[in-house]
């Protein structure tokens, strides 16, 4: 039976002979339907006319995403430790060649995921490399596909070994993750922040939606709880849901002065300009 994928969103179902008259994901206010419609895709055919590039981000950190561009078009993180390799969100495609790569790379010993729309085909993954999925179980909802793969942890955060901290924001999805390394950025600290911290276009700053695509934004209390969560963790780069939105340095400070912009904005009467 095929495991038919949303092709707007990514999202791989639990096999079945038809495909789903709907993607849950999809039609709920964070994402959106195309004018053309509901549209359907199988791994096997996404393999006919994709591949996946990879980008080494920084030393031990490598980036894997497919083109030409599928659905929302982040790419997962391939973060190397020496107590094993984690993928850091996750992306549709996984084929021979990529199975391959990351093979010879090491395999995986765990896959953790910052939110729903990127959970795409993750059992997939789990299966190809016999890893377990970290979910936030906040977001157990917005799971298409059940396998005995995924572990939801509870709580703020969740070591997945030294150095490598999962840290629930909330935001986005009420389960929002980042990931914190401590010994990425030359040894003072990355956030790989899938798009619950979002770098934005100039990198100069990151912002916080409920919906990025329908452009609704968030509370001023949620945005400073993302803000309380990450307070306790040092990073001087923040390696953001796409290949080209990572922020090389000064990586805290665009957090911090990023959150008093948003809190001004939503708080504020309008008057005052914005930088
Ligand atoms: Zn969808």
């Amino acid at each position: 039976m095929p495991s038919f994928i949303c092709v707007t969103c990514g999202t791989q179902f639990a096999p079945c002979d038809k495909a789903p008259e709907r993607c849950p994901i999809c039609d709920e206010p964070r994402q959106f339907l195309p004018p053309s419609g509901q549209a359907w895709t199988t791994l096997e055919a996404l393999r006919r006319g994709h591949c996946n590039a990879f980008r080494e981000h920084e030393p031990n950190l490598i980036g894997i995403g497919t083109e030409p561009v599928f659905a929302i078009g982040q790419r997962a993180l391939l973060l190397m430790t020496e107590q094993g390799n984690i993928l850091w969100d996750c992306i549709s495609l996984l084929d021979a060649a990529t199975i391959a790569i990351v093979k010879g790379l090491g395999g995986l010993t765990g896959i953790a995921i910052s939110h729903p729309h990127y959970y795409s085909s993750m059992v997939e993954w789990a299966h190809a490399f016999d890893a377990p999925i970290h979910l936030h179980a906040a977001d157990r909802q917005w799971v298409m596909r059940n396998d005995p793969t995924i572990k939801f942890w509870e709580g703020d955060s969740l070591s997945l070994g030294e150095g490598v901290t999962l840290i629930r924001c909330g935001g986005h999805f009420a389960g929002g993750t980042v990931l914190h390394w401590a010994q990425g950025g030359t040894g003072r600290g990355a956030l790989l922040s899938g798009d619950i911290v979002q770098v934005i276009p100039d990198r100069k700053f990151v912002t916080f939606m409920r919906s990025y695509p329908n452009m609704i934004p968030l509370s001023a209390p949620a945005v400073e709880r993302i803000g309380a969560r990450l307070e306790p963790y040092a990073f001087e780069v923040i390696h953001g849901a796409w290949f080209d939105r990572t922020i090389p340095q000064h990586g805290k400070q665009i957090v911090t002065r990023s959150i008093a912009r948003y809190l001004a904005a939503v708080r504020g009467d309008g008057s005052a300009e914005l930088r």
